[in-house]
């Protein structure tokens, strides 16, 4: 008998302190601090809560200085399953830049939202992690453009010009291109994505790129013509990139496409795989949805 409730104790403390019983959260951190989209603060803690709504991540925010260069920004990217970047700004310092490098190469995770892809035009490492990016001085020297014209086809178009450009903002429609990716594995084959910039113009090495979503930006609204891609990702190295133009606005982050494609590219990004369910609210091809951010 003693042996017995000696052994059912033993048992449960074996059950209470067993380290399979949750999964480890994937730590992941924001970067934030200079961004000419004026809402960064917001979007932030917004990224942070989607994330750990989910109980998979554990999510850090960075902020470097307000102005020029921070000498001090030296993240511990290895610290990290995964980066996302809310940064429009100067330049990182050049350890920085180097250690990011050899993360992202060494099989780090990296999102890049909206403006982010703005940042570091002359940066060549950076532009070759993102695939595409616009402004910061981007030109025919920065890579093609790429996007699907009416048929369906990829295009990469070596033509003279601009990187980046947006038209007047409206709700879209996205349109997923591949079905059997982690990330879009389920979502509609069209939904409609709550008002926001639509990017087009795009261009930068775009090497080892594969475009998951596109949306049409229509001459109608000032954009090309072009089916643009809105979801899409970049091996780099042995580093996965999740990279999506979306995300202008509080209200554009609200919009549940956004945050499930946050949220999953995120957790792709880190581990290579999916572990969530597309939710019951995510919108449909006539119906945008939002769900309203309750913190400030
Ligand atoms: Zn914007």
């Amino acid at each position: 008998m003693r042996n017995t409730i000696f052994a059912l104790v033993v048992g449960l403390i074996l059950l209470v302190t067993s380290p399979v019983q949750s999964a480890k959260p994937i730590k992941a951190l924001i970067i934030e601090g200079q961004n000419n989209h004026g809402v960064w603060p917001k979007t932030s803690r917004m990224m942070k809560s989607y994330l750990e709504q989910t109980t998979l991540f554990e999510v850090d925010i960075i902020r470097t200085i307000a102005n020029g260069t921070d000498p001090d920004f030296k993240p511990r990217f290895g610290d990290y399953g995964v980066v996302i970047s809310n940064y429009n700004g100067a330049a990182w310092p050049a350890e920085t830049q180097q250690a990011f490098v050899e993360y992202v190469h060494g099989g780090g995770g990296f999102v890049v939202v909206h403006a982010a892809n703005n940042a570091f035009g002359n940066w060549k490492e950076y532009n070759e992690i993102i695939g595409l990016g616009g402004w910061g001085g981007r030109s025919e020297k920065s890579g093609p453009y790429v996007y699907f014209n009416a048929e369906g086809k990829q295009v990469r178009d070596e033509s003279v010009g601009r990187g980046g450009h947006h038209g007047s903002q409206h709700p879209f429609a996205v349109i997923t291109r591949d079905s059997k990716h982690p990330i879009t594995k389920g979502m509609p084959s069209q939904w409609l994505h709550v008002q926001d910039e639509l990017y087009d113009l795009l261009r930068g090495p775009a090497q080892n790129m594969h475009i998951l979503s596109t949306a049409f930006a229509s001459k109608e609204k000032g954009g090309t013509g072009r089916h643009e891609p809105m979801i899409f990702t970049v091996n780099y190295g042995k580093g996965r990139v999740l990279h999506t133009p979306m995300g202008h606005g509080d209200y554009s982050q609200e919009c549940v496409g956004f945050i499930v494609t946050l949220q999953r590219g995120a957790e792709w990004a880190a581990t290579g795989k999916v572990s969530q369910d597309i939710p019951s609210d995510f919108p449909t091809a006539d119906e945008i949805s939002q769900r309203k951010f309750e913190g400030k």
